[in-house]
């Protein structure tokens, strides 16, 4: 049973701390709150949207939740999945990792291994698909950033009024979701610090191109980050938000890692890292506040001995 009462919470996400932090805010001369997302119990803040969207697929009727992500989101699915009692068909490709493989595995999910790459596991998701199963996406749906979004409502319970908001950005679902957020809590004046590694700065190139550039390889070791090319929504929110990209170093981001884990305790992927190493930057966005927000938003793809060996250059 999913829960000793059987009973379904309103909501699959739990309600994260936000942690002033005393060392960065000392570093940086300003008030830094992390919204601690990589509590959440699939290890990622992809526990909200997928959760409300996996809920919400239910409650329309699906009899099986599919994916194709080896990442946080395959794991947010099964997670999820197995709450709501909806079968989860997981695809990945043969170059996921084991630990991956296990963890969804252990959120008893049906998983399927096909194909060399992800592209290949997910035309194999797709041809699993039936009229009555839904497919959950990574980032690109509007009920994820929905679900995303309830980051924001947190902090704006809690009475903290950021001055700048610092997150990682993939194919752009973290991103949408905040900016929803800050929309529905009439923070329409906050700017926004996007974060990426060379290699997977696929929202960076878009900004810069003013329409959504496809990247033909990802060469970052942050693969949470790795979309070849983001959600149109994310280019939209450009338009109208003030959106900064900030592009740092995998060992930027890794070394944030570190710090972060030396002085919060907790390991966070380089996709996480990135968004802390681009706090630590301090770009005019940052400097311009009295309180910065920045989004932990966490993942399960790393190991306080992986972070090391990245920092070593292994
Ligand atoms: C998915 C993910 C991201 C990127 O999120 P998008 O919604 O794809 O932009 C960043 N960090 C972690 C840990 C993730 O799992």
């Amino acid at each position: 049973m999913p829960h000793a009462n059987n009973a379904l919470p309103a909501s699959l996400h739990i309600v994260t701390p936000l942690l002033r932090s005393t060392s960065f805010s000392a570093r940086l001369g300003r008030s830094v709150w992390f919204k601690m997302e990589a509590l959440q119990p699939p290890g990622s803040f992809k526990a909200r949207g997928i959760g409300h969207a996996c809920q919400t697929y239910k409650e329309w009727g699906a009899k099986r939740l599919v994916c194709s992500s080896g990442g946080n989101a395959g794991i947010a699915v099964a997670y999820s999945g197995r709450l709501l009692g909806v079968p989860v068909t997981v695809v990945v490709p043969e170059t996921t990792s084991a630990a991956a493989r296990e963890r969804i595995a252990a959120e008893g999910a049906e998983l399927v291994v096909y194909g060399r790459a992800w592209s290949e596991a997910n035309d194999h998701a797709l041809s699993l698909m039936r009229p009555e199963y839904a497919f959950i996406h990574p980032f690109d749906d509007p009920l994820l950033w929905e679900g995303h979004a309830t980051m924001i409502d947190e902090v704006a319970a809690a009475g903290v009024k950021p001055g700048a908001v610092v997150l990682s950005v993939g194919g752009g679902g973290l991103l949408c979701g905040v900016l929803a957020g800050l929309e529905r809590n009439g923070w329409h004046d906050v700017p926004v610090i996007a974060a990426e590694t060379v290699g997977a700065d696929s929202y960076a190139a878009s900004l810069a191109a003013g329409a959504q550039v496809e990247l033909p390889a990802i060469t970052s070791i942050a693969t949470s980050l790795g979309a070849r090319s983001p959600c149109a929504k994310a280019l939209e929110w450009s338009k109208v938000h003030s959106i900064v990209s900030e592009v740092v170093t995998d060992k930027e981001a890794v070394g944030a890692c570190l710090r972060f884990l030396a002085e919060h305790r907790i390991v966070v992927e380089p996709a996480c890292g990135a968004a802390l190493a681009a706090l630590e930057r301090k770009p005019a966005a940052v400097t311009a506040a009295s309180d910065v927000l920045v989004i932990v938003c966490g993942g399960a793809g790393a190991t306080a001995e992986q972070l090391q060996a990245w920092d070593r250059g292994a």
